[in-house]
This record gives structure tokens, C-alpha cells and sequence, in this order.
């Protein structure tokens, strides 16, 4: 859909061009109905100011069309009916225009006093005609865009709404499995490319099952909430943190090797030993480092760094392992 914004000088040329609009179409009826009851002499000083006043209304009719042209989405046909209207009056009124230039719209027979209305009745109230109609048009067009601004909002959330409900996991709002494992191939294809590092961290709860088993499975699920807000304190806006299972934790860490992502790991563990989770006091977790070698695949990757979690658990726990690169 075309953003339906409005170039800033149109928008800004509309309600002045509207207002002199509506005033020329007042004060060229008034002038008719003057001329046409005989009040008033028609001068050609009074034909000036008539052309004047045509040329505003024809500006301003000439922006409405443009408006209308502005906020047609892609598809819709070049001309609507409410546009096609509005571009014969324009014509109307350039034809209007013109006949005024060549002086022979109403002229006045000063000898005689004969007065000779060449366009006749119906030119009377058309600047009037027109003003209405282009108010009522734009009343219209302003309330039909205001509806499909409010239904392209409504959509925008409902997506944005989708997009998170398919990415992200529920309980903790880190990134899904499945949305890692895409993120993975996009960081993957970039490390092949320019031949950066690319690493992951897994880690795990220890001792998990005790926590649910002393706190209830609600103290548990708090757990995992607030170690999610802490780890996402912890890591890059371009690493990305995903539930991987139960009480277990992935992160992909682009441009680091396994150096710099034993390092994010240590200070990781550091900051979740350190800290009190609420009612359920201290609780530590498990590290598995492993940098991406060639050849692997993300399941051989994941599972090196799944041994080296497995080894962190078996001396200790609230422990970091790294994975040996694996070479073909
Ligand atoms: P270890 O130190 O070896 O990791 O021991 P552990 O008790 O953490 O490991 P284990 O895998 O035996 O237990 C994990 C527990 O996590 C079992 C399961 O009930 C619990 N669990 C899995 N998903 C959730 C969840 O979404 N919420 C809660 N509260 N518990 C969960
Ligand atoms: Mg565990
Ligand atoms: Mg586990």
C-alpha cells in the first residue's frame, strides 16, 4: 500500500487554496445575482476580479484532483467517479476562464443598455456548485483514507502481533527454536562470505528440577523469566538469545570466536551466581562454548557445544567449557 502522506506544500496550499475557494464562489455568486437583477453594472474592472476569482477556484479544484491522484493506491484504476467530476469541472472552468478572457462571458451594451449573457443561466451558481462539490468530495475522500489509515494500523499490530507470536517462546519472550535456527543460516551465509566468526553458548539450569520441586512450577517459570531479562543485560543487541528446551538456553554470538565468547559466558555465569532470583534465593547454570568450524552443520555445532555443557555439568556445574574445533 502507498504511504498516504501528502507532498507538504500540497498539504499546506489546500486549506488556504479551500478558503479563497469557497470566497471567490460567495462573491462571484453574489456578483450574478447583482448583475442578473440589474443592480449592478458589470465593468471591466469587475471582469478582472471575476478572473481572479476563477483562477483561484481553479487552483483549487486542480489540488483536489492532484490529492485524489496522491492517495490512489497501487491497483485502483487512474480515474474514480468522484475524480472524474472534479476534472470536468476543472475543465468547466478553464472553458470559463477562457471565454472571460476573450470578453465575451457578459458584456454591456452601454447605448442601448442591453445586457448580453452569452453563457447563460447555468454559469450562475456553478462557482458555487463547485465549491460545495469539492467540499463534500474532500469530506468524503478525508473520511474513506481516515478508514483505511485505521485498517492499516489495525493490520500493522495484528502482524507485528504474528511475527512475535511465531518467533518467540511464550513464557519468556527469548527467541523460539525455530527463529534461532534461521537467524543461525543468515549469520552462517555472512561468516562463509567474510569469513568472520561466528560462536554459540549453551547453558542450562543446574539442579532445575529441585527449584520446581521446592517452589512449585510457578516459582520455576519466574526463574526462567528473570533469567532471561538478566542474560539479554548481558550480550550484544546483534547476539541472539533463544529458549532451546525446558531450563536450557541458546545464544549465537556473530563476530565472536571461542575466545571472546568464553569470555560473554564467564561474565554471564558470574552475573547469575551473583545474583538473588526472589523467593527462590541463588541459582547457578552451566556453560558450553563452541565457535563454528568448517564443515560443520548446525546440529554437529550444536552437539559440540552440548558436550562441552555436558562436561561443565560433570566437574561441578557453575562451570564454562568450550568445544575443541572440529576439522574435517
Ligand atoms: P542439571 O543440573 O543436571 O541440569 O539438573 P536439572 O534438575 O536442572 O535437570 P533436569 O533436566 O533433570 O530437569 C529439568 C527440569 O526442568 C525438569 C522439568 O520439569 C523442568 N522444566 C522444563 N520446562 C519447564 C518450564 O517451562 N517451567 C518450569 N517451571 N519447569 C520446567
Ligand atoms: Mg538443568
Ligand atoms: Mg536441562
Amino acid at each position: 500500500m502507498r504511504e498516504l502522506v501528502q507532498t507538504p506544500w500540497l498539504q499546506r496550499a489546500r486549506l488556504p487554496l479551500s478558503m479563497v475557494g469557497v470566497l471567490s464562489a460567495l462573491i462571484l455568486a453574489l456578483n450574478f445575482s447583482m448583475d442578473l437583477l440589474s443592480l449592478l453594472d458589470i465593468q471591466w474592472e469587475h471582469q478582472l476580479l471575476m478572473l481572479g476569482l476563477l483562477i483561484c477556484l481553479a487552483a483549487w479544484a486542480l489540488a483536489e484532483v492532484m490529492v485524489l491522484h496522491l492517495q490512489r493506491s497501487p491497483g485502483e484504476p487512474l480515474l474514480n467517479p468522484l475524480k472524474t467530476l472534479l476534472i470536468i469541472q476543472l475543465a468547466v472552468q478553464c472553458v470559463r476562464l477562457g471565454l472571460f478572457l476573450m470578453g465575451s462571458s457578459i458584456t454591456v451594451d452601454r447605448t442601448y443598455g442591453i445586457r448580453v449573457v452569452d453563457l447563460g443561466l447555468v454559469f450562475v451558481f456553478l462557482p458555487v456548485y463547485l465549491a460545495v462539490f469539492l467540499l463534500v468530495g474532500r469530506a468524503l475522500i478525508s473520511n474513506y483514507v481516515a478508514e483505511i489509515k485505521f485498517a492499516y494500523r489495525k493490520l500493522q499490530k495484528s502482524s507485528q502481533a504474528l511475527t512475535k507470536l511465531a518467533t518467540t517462546d511464550p513464557l519468556t519472550g527469548a527467541f523460539n527454536r525455530r527463529h534461532f535456527e534461521e537467524r543461525v543460516e543468515a549469520e552462517a551465509a555472512r561468516t562463509l562470505r567474510h569469513g568472520t566468526p561466528l560462536s554459540l553458548i549453551i547453558f542450562d539450569i543446574d539442579y532445575f528440577k529441585k527449584i520446581n520441586d521446592r517452589f512449585g512450577h510457578h516459582g520455576g517459570d519466574e526463574v526462567l523469566v528473570r533469567l532471561t531479562e538478566l542474560t539479554l543485560q548481558n550480550l550484544r543487541s546483534s547476539d541472539v538469545l533463544a529458549r532451546w528446551g525446558g531450563e536450557e538456553f541458546i545464544i549465537l554470538l556473530p563476530q565472536c570466536d571461542a575466545e571472546e565468547a568464553q569470555k560473554v559466558a564467564e561474565k554471564l555465569r558470574r552475573s547469575i551466581a551473583g545474583q538473588v532470583f526472589g523467593r527462590v534465593g541463588k541459582i547457578t547454570c552451566s556453560f558450553g562454548v563452541a565457535e563454528v568450524s568448517r564443515g560443520d552443520l548446525l546440529d554437529s555445532w550444536v552437539n559440540r557445544a552440548d558436550q562441552a555443557l555436558y562436561r561443565a555439568k560433570n566437574s561441578g556445574r557453575n562451570t564454562v567449557c568450550v568445544a575443541d574445533l572440529h576439522l574435517r
